[in-house]
């Protein structure tokens, strides 16, 4: 659930909107656009084959988008050994397992309908804010949702305390911000999807305080232990995989659907003196650029 949504209707659902929003009415397409039907049987894995071959062939559909791409970064991505070690210089408690029902979250996709290779390994980091409490936020995470509209997760929450918890392994696709751009740079998969960038990101979200838990505008913010916390795991995601600073964001300046403006009072200034401070005793003081490329 995020600020700004009608409560009771989104209550069941913390945090992220839907993963992706296939239902909303799209455009009829233009006759060049109409694809023959026997292009037309979506989302098996072999009819994406065959929509690639009949591409090739040159009579399957037009992709209506084009692929994009995040430029790679060329920061290094360290070993585990070496991660560990930050934890433990750190003084990290060790993530505790929070896990998901495998209905809220998925794979990373590594094609679109039209059998496009897309982007799918981590590359932007996106922070938020439960606005439920913790234990209601993972109680909802670990209920099944067989309904697209109901499912929802992060990979990492921050508790008041500072403690993290795994919600969804890095390598699975959260469902955190689904109808999102980095920019202009979105992923789309389905024909009638409108863009997320779940395949691409990790996403954190820090517990409200007690004061945030509903549809305000502001609240009385976040602890230190969360600021050090999250600082620590951004960092050590970064080093995993190689990100930069500049693509560590919210999820109020991703989100495209116009309803999401989380982590609200998130002082940008408090997650960057702790991130130098973890950076410093980790020695992965690379990873401070601003910028992806060099
Ligand atoms: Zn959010």
């Amino acid at each position: 659930m995020e600020p700004g949504l009608s409560l009771p209707n989104r209550m069941a659902h913390p945090g992220p909107p839907p993963k992706v929003n296939n239902a909303l009415p799209q455009p009829a397409p233009s006759p060049s656009q109409r694809r023959p039907k026997t292009c037309h049987r979506p989302l098996l894995p072999a009819a994406c084959a065959l929509a690639s071959a009949a591409l090739l062939s040159g009579c399957g559909p037009r992709p209506p988008w084009p692929v994009q791409w995040l430029a790679e970064s060329p920061l290094p991505r360290q070993p585990e050994a070496a991660l560990r070690q930050c934890e433990v210089r750190l003084g990290l408690t060790p993530e505790r397992a929070a896990p998901a029902d495998a209905t809220n979250f998925g794979e990373r996709q590594g094609h679109d309908f039209y059998g496009r290779a897309v982007p799918n390994r981590p590359q932007l980091i996106v922070l938020h804010e439960t606005v439920i409490g913790a234990a209601d936020t993972l109680r909802m995470f670990a209920t099944p949702h067989p309904n697209d509209d109901d499912q929802a997760s992060y990979h990492v929450l921050v508790d008041i305390g500072g403690q993290r918890l795994r919600v969804v392994n890095d390598d699975k696709r959260a469902y955190g911000a689904g109808m999102a751009a980095w920019g202009d740079m979105t992923v789309r998969i389905r024909p009638t999807s409108l863009g997320s960038i779940n395949n691409l990101a990790l996403h954190l979200s820090l517990e409200s305080p007690a004061d945030g838990r509903g549809d305000t505008a502001s609240h009385s913010g976040y602890s230190d232990a969360q600021y050090r916390s999250a600082a620590a795991q951004v960092l050590l995601w970064q080093a995993r995989y190689g990100i930069p600073l500049s693509r560590v964001t919210s999820h109020a300046a991703v989100d495209r659907s116009r309803s999401r403006y989380d982590p609200r009072n998130f002082r940008w200034e408090r997650f960057d003196a702790a991130w130098q401070k973890a950076a410093k005793t980790c020695g992965f003081e690379v990873y401070d650029t601003g910028r992806a490329t060099l």
